[in-house]
């Protein structure tokens, strides 16, 4: 389980922000176009499920065109031809041509009369911009062909550099026409009636997956191209046919579409998930192909891709939370390929499945926890490696320290046993051993103390104490070390005032500061020590004219093992622990601490601290 604490929510919340981006980024053009491509490739590697034709394609070619007359002769050739087929009975004829002029009259005549001959004869129409500026308009074929329609259907498709859906339904104002392929299988049917729902169409026994929301767009399931990448719904010309009259046969039973497909009049040609460019009728055939096969490609709901989206990003999360290291990232891993698979396994069931969304998001959530478990770790790693470096100093510090007292002892008790003393000199020997092993007990119960102390583990003894008389005992303890420097020890009246506090711990923090008074001074200078009291509080003071610190260099003295180059370059230089223990005795007894100092003119140190009972920290 997460424990809910800060680290916890920093990781929700930069799974959460990878997560918001990765959903926005779906959002854009970019997006769509990726989609677009990854459903091109989709579709190519699982095509719809072949079966026999029903369609084709009467087709006005280019030598059709030059043979027969040209487009201006062309209702006239087109009516032999329909005239050929009638008797064979197609199920459907779709005339992708906007017959929206009247020509020829001698022609129109001759064309209408063979569409009167078309069974389920389906006619184009197209929107064009109206009269008033800003409108559109249906332009259809003239009443005269018209009447004998058994649909007008539109002609548009996806207006998408790749035709992959066809909106079945196409409105101006109340006007409202479906395409012409679905017309065509209308026309095939017993019961041509169109039940709507929000979600679906149905027609005959037929339930077709578009939804009112978008416009009802079906993809388009494209039989797959002959090996040449030709069409496999086969084209018959005019011309053929009108050489051919036999060829006829061929149009028995099935849905006719006609429509151009010369190279230089067909205006309507758009590529195909194939990556071949298809002409208007061929696409109108296709759609038509795939609509009476009934083998839908259905997008797959919102809440479905968000959903799979958020699973994608929990189980990035929980990746990185659970595991570390090599298993993470091989598990990591396996939800990027889960991104990656899911919408082509959900392809090939048929359910179209964004492909931008769910890949990002498991790359951005990926990417994003393994960053934040990366840094966590490293973070963690250089806080141990911190504490144990600390230790060591630490150790290095309390074992410096013990060396002076260890070494009295050991030389009094050497002189004891190696020499034949009098009574006089043993007691006074005895004396310092045991003042030493005193001040050593004392050291090591400090040391402990302080550790305690910045662990935050120790209650601070809480007794009344005289701060001159501690002064006084610490200035005394340090006046060997500034003899041997022949530096004077200048004593400032003290106030006769009593803290309280812990008073070992006090003595420690004025020590301290006395000796890093001398050790930072050179040879026949002065230290002085001093203070005042008032009411409230205590001010002491130890300044010495040693080498002083910059204004950078003050900022850091209280931070664990530091030290300044110059202290280094004295070669007095110690762990840099010694002001971080001072700093934190003195915060916890209440007070403050103030240093002055500038390099080369001597350091000021002034202690602040409340008297008995004023607000001093337990
Ligand atoms: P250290 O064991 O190095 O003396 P401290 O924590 O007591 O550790 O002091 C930290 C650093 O602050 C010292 O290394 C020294 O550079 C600087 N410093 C402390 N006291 C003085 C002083 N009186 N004069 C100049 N520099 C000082």
């Amino acid at each position: 389980m997460l424990r809910f604490n800060r680290q916890a929510a920093g990781y929700l919340a930069t799974l959460a922000a990878c997560f918001v981006v990765a959903q926005v980024g779906g959002w854009t053009g970019f997006a769509g176009q990726v989609d677009g491509v990854a459903y091109d490739v989709m579709f190519r590697l699982s095509p719809p499920a072949t079966k026999a034709l029903g369609s084709v394609i009467l087709a006005i070619d280019e030598n059709s065109l030059k043979e027969l007359g040209g487009m201006r002769k062309l209702r006239g050739a087109l009516a032999e031809a329909l005239e050929r087929i009638a008797p064979e009975k197609p199920k459907a004829v779709a005339v992708d041509l906007v017959l929206a002029d009247p020509s020829d009259a001698a022609e129109d005549d001759r064309l209408e009369e063979a569409f009167a001959k078309s069974p389920h004869l389906v006619l184009a129409s197209d929107i064009v911009d109206g009269p008033a500026p800003g409108t559109t308009m249906w332009e259809s074929p003239i009443e005269q062909f018209r009447r004998h329609a058994f649909a007008v259907g539109h002609v548009h498709a996806a207006p998408d550099p790749v035709c992959r859906q066809l909106p079945l339904e196409k409105a101006v104002r109340r006007d409202r026409r479906w395409a012409l392929a679905f017309e065509a299988l209308r026309g095939t049917l017993k019961d041509s009636a169109v039940l709507e729902t929000p979600e679906a169409l149905e027609v005959g026994h037929l339930r077709i997956p578009a939804s009112r929301a978008t416009a009802r767009a079906v993809y388009i399931g494209y039989p797959a191209p002959r090996p040449d990448g030709q069409s496999p719904i086969p084209h018959i010309s005019l011309k053929q046919l009108h050489d051919d009259p036999a060829l006829a046969a061929r149009f028995k039973d099935k849905v006719v579409f006609v429509g151009v497909t010369a190279q230089t009049a067909a205006r309507d040609r758009l590529m195909t998930p194939y990556g071949a460019m298809m002409t208007g009728v061929e696409i109108h055939a296709s759609a038509y192909e795939s609509l009476s096969a009934g083998n839908f490609l259905e997008p797959a709901p919102d809440i479905a891709v968000v959903a799979f989206s958020l699973l994608l990003a929990a189980a990035a999360g929980a990746v990185f939370h659970f595991r570390y290291g090599w298993q993470a990232y091989v598990l990591g891993g396996m939800v990027l390929v889960i991104a990656h698979l899911t919408p082509y396994l959900l392809f090939a069931g048929r359910t179209v499945f964004p492909y931008f969304a769910p890949m990002s998001v498991a790359w951005i959530t990926v990417a994003g926890a393994a960053s934040y478990q990366h840094f966590v770790v490293r973070r963690r790693l250089v806080k141990s490696e911190t504490e144990s470096a600390r230790y060591q100093q630490a150790i290095h510090f309390v074992t410096h320290e013990m060396k002076t007292p260890l070494t009295a002892i050991q030389g009094s008790s050497e002189l004891m046993t190696r020499y034949n003393l009098n009574d006089e000199k043993r007691k006074q020997i005895a004396q310092l051993i045991h003042s030493e092993s005193r001040r050593l007990a004392r050291m090591v119960e400090t040391f402990l103390n302080v550790e305690r102390l910045s662990e935050g583990q120790m209650e601070l003894k809480h007794e009344p104490f005289p701060v001159a008389e501690t002064m006084l005992a610490c200035v005394e303890r340090a006046r060997p070390l500034a003899e041997r420097k022949r530096i004077e020890m200048r004593l400032e009246p003290l106030p006769d005032v009593t803290l309280t506090g812990d008073r070992e711990l006090m003595e420690y923090a004025f020590y301290n500061l006395l000796n890093n008074a001398i050790k930072y001074s050179p040879a026949e200078t002065v230290v002085t020590v001093g203070g005042d009291a008032d009411k409230q509080r205590v001010r002491i003071a130890v300044r010495d004219q040693g080498i002083g610190m910059d204004e950078k260099e003050l900022h850091q003295i209280f931070r664990k093992f530091y030290r300044t180059k110059r202290a280094e370059a004295s070669g007095e230089a110690g762990t840099g622990i010694g002001l971080t223990i001072v700093e934190q005795i003195v915060t916890h007894h209440g007070g403050t601490i103030h240093v002055d100092s500038a390099p080369g003119k001597g350091s000021c140190f002034t202690l602040l601290l409340p008297l008995a009972g004023a607000g001093a920290a337990a």
